[in-house]
């Protein structure tokens, strides 16, 4: 089969969150399988951009609205991640150094679908699937289906991957002039509360919806910020398929970032070399458990809660573990985080920014990791921790209710907790230092973590079986 996968997002070439790590490995695992997978993505200002070697394979120019604009197809020559790899260069809109976060996002995006669709109508033979990754690619299915400079593209059996559905893509109808000339009867597949929605869009017009749980899929019916309705009327086509990790990004025996790499037979004396390392660095107290949260500043992911929590934990367990933070999000969050410095015994450091080798090194280092997230559509930070032996402590939602099951339970793992509360979670890090002086015990569990399975070959045929369901 010929898989096109559509994205703003691919490790590493450009990631922002979760997105970029599937998008950068599924379709490697998809060609393992014997298919043939690429991805297409904007053309950012990217590190991977001046250092490697490209060549152009399409040059054409589309319009949007009254705007013509040129655009150049460039593939990457090498093969280097493991699947053939083409950035969709817009000269003015998409040549910037972020992935997102510009005033004019919806231009951007609106014109790199735009130039997607294009350069798609022109092959000669069309892919077999087309998969759309959130809603930065959510208007093609609806571009395939309903516009009339496109329509040699209508019959292209296309997925929708939902990564998170927090982020939707919503703008006015003011701006419908930006979408190819289509047909008005069709306006309900585009619309969503008043507002062109992507998101929803794509969730209307897609042959199937996935998510990247199981459990995530069934909360978004309850909980999807204001899609519910949708998700409901449309859950026969949905389904959910847990993300898998890459082991060759994502293993601490050969994990390019760690100057001390380890194995399961190695994992104390591995743990305990990274951990000093990262105490070093971060004037931590060595001999006290080390708790880390790793990811985007924001309320979703609970962080605004952490501040609190440390400074409670300190309170009433006392001062008997380390928290080191690294991410960047919510300027408010962020303050309050460095703020929490003040504090510090030589038991608290903050990193804020982002830092792909710093967060492998925490990985490999830390003893615990904290996930509080209020939503979690899978959660991969959970999965990397586990393969580096850290135990995840987190909250029982979405992704992480799917692959994390707490010591207390039959062959569990892990520490779970209910609520995105001050109180559950600090209750779990009593529980977990608890834990961590129960040498065996932890030492046993750091080592069944490890040897969990997961591979993302599971879930790539899942992807083809669902493929293969539209022949
Ligand atoms: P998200 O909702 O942000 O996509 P995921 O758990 O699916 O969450 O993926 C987060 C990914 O981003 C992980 O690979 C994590 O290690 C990485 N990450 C998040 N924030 C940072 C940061 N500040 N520095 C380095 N890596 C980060």
């Amino acid at each position: 089969m010929q898989i096109v996968h559509i994205s703003a997002e691919c490790y590493p070439v450009a990631k922002v969150g979760g997105l970029g790590d599937v998008v950068g490995s599924l379709p490697r695992f998809q060609n393992e399988l014997g298919h043939d997978a690429c991805v297409i993505m904007p053309m950012y200002r990217s590190k991977y951009l001046y250092t490697h070697d490209w060549e152009v394979v399409h040059k054409s120019s589309s319009n949007l609205g009254h705007w013509w604009f040129d655009y150049t197809v460039i593939k990457e020559k090498s093969n280097a991640q493991g699947f053939h790899l083409y950035l969709v260069d817009i000269n003015g809109l998409l040549d910037r150094e972020k992935v997102y976060g510009y005033e004019d996002d919806v231009e951007r995006f609106c014109a790199f679908q735009i130039a997607v669709s294009n350069w798609l109508c022109s092959w000669d033979k069309l892919p077999s699937v087309v998969h759309v990754h959130d809603h930065h690619a959510g208007l093609i299915p609806f571009i395939m289906q309903h516009t009339y400079s496109f329509k040699r593209l209508e019959y292209v059996p296309t997925v929708l991957t939902i990564h998170n559905a927090q982020y939707q893509g919503a703008f006015g109808w003011d701006k419908t002039m930006y979408l190819p000339h289509w047909d008005s009867w069709k306006r309900g597949m585009l619309e969503w509360q008043g507002t062109i929605n992507p998101l929803a869009s794509a969730i209307k017009c897609a042959w199937k919806v996935t998510t990247v749980s199981n459990s995530y899929l069934g909360e978004l019916t309850s909980m999807s910020n204001g899609l519910e309705p949708l998700f409901e009327y449309e859950k026969g086509k949905c389904s959910g398929i847990i993300n898998g990790i890459d082991y060759k990004v994502w293993d601490p025996e050969n994990d390019k970032y760690l100057t001390e790499n380890f194995t399961v037979k190695t994992v104390s004396t591995g743990k305990a070399k990274n951990k000093e390392i990262l105490c070093k660095q971060f004037g931590l107290d060595f001999n006290k458990p080390l708790f880390i949260f790793i990811g985007r500043l924001v309320g979703e992911k609970g962080a605004d809660l952490l501040p609190k929590v440390i400074y409670d934990s300190f309170q009433h367990i006392g001062r008997k573990m380390n928290f080191l933070i690294l991410g960047s999000g919510d300027p408010e969050v962020e303050s309050a985080v460095s703020l929490l410095k003040n504090f510090s015994q030589g038991d608290f450091n903050e990193y804020i920014g982002y830092n792909e080798q710093l967060s492998h090194l925490m990985y490999a280092g830390a003893d615990f990791l904290l996930m509080p997230s209020r939503v979690e559509p899978c959660g991969l930070n959970q999965l990397y921790a586990m393969k580096y032996g850290t135990v995840p402590v987190v909250r029982r939602t979405g992704g992480l209710k799917d692959t994390v099951v707490d010591m207390g339970e039959r062959d569990g793992y892990g520490i779970t907790f209910n609520h995105a509360s001050v109180g559950d979670i600090t209750h779990a890090i009593y529980r977990s230092v608890e834990l961590y002086h129960q040498k065996e015990t932890f030492n046993n569990i750091r080592k069944n973590m490890m040897e969990l399975d997961f591979s993302w070959s599971r879930s790539a045929s899942e992807y083809i079986q669902l493929y293969q369901s539209f022949y």
